[in-house]
């Protein structure tokens, strides 16, 4: 009998750390979406309608639009505004700002930020400012809204977490996606008011595209947040 002794000693052992590292190896990057409205949030007063009105659709129901996004990351919303964002003010950036700081000094892998595409590249460029973070932070918003046939919300969204999760987005500055392209924020622009891709950076070009749902970048810029032009702001 002795000789089995010690396969079973070890076994024990083995088998309960095993136990004890299994769910961090399956853990899923933590993500937090902030959501400040856009049409990515809009919604008609009728199917097929092409008016619509900005910032409707809540944080839980957008998170719930995009069940794929389970599988990719442990996603938490809140709602940072709910608004058009032609209509954005001076405290609803500081308040993103000041939330996006909090949120990636704790154990967030990555922030997204759903946001009209009015102002969207206004916003990402403040954000390269401000944000005093290597971590990923992904803005993204849609041309047509969450009721519309053919919806570009939900693709761009589940685009904008799995960026935000992903190791190869670090330490890049604020990154926009839409319509299968990634941009660097202060690099974008929105350049057309009707079409999906209605975001170009036409100084330095896009920073990737998105291929069967991951990220593929075509280069890295050599200073994604300059240190002299961030702010000396404490938010
Ligand atoms: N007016 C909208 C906004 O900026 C446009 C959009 O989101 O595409 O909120």
């Amino acid at each position: 009998m002795r000789h089995h002794t010690r396969p079973i000693k070890l076994f024990l052992p083995i088998m309960a750390l095993l136990l004890a590292l299994a769910p961090a190896a399956y853990a899923k990057p933590k993500i937090v979406l902030l959501a400040t409205g856009g049409t990515i949030a809009g919604v008609q007063p009728k199917e097929g309608e092409p008016g619509y009105k900005s910032g409707e659709v809540s944080v839980d129901q957008l998170i719930e639009a995009v069940p794929e996004i389970k599988e990719i990351a442990d996603l938490t919303g809140e709602q940072v505004a709910n608004i058009g964002s032609q209509t954005m003010t001076n405290d609803v950036w500081v308040k993103l700002a000041q939330r996006t700081n909090e949120v990636l000094k704790g154990d967030a892998a990555g922030v997204v930020i759903t946001h009209g595409t009015d102002t969207l590249e206004e916003t990402g460029y403040f954000l390269n400012l401000v944000v005093k973070s290597e971590k990923p932070v992904v803005l993204v918003g849609s041309m047509r809204p969450a009721t519309a046939i053919s919806a570009d919300g939900p693709a761009n969204l589940y685009q904008a977490v799995a960026l935000a999760a992903s190791p190869e987005a670090k330490g890049r500055g604020p990154l926009i996606v839409i319509n299968d392209e990634i941009h660097y924020a202060r690099e974008a622009q929105k350049i057309n008011t009707t079409q999906l891709d209605a975001f170009k950076s036409p100084n330095a070009g896009p920073a990737g595209i998105f291929i069967g749902g991951k990220p593929h970048f075509y280069f890295r810029m050599m200073s994604p947040t300059p240190r002299r032009a961030h702010f000396p702001w404490t938010g």
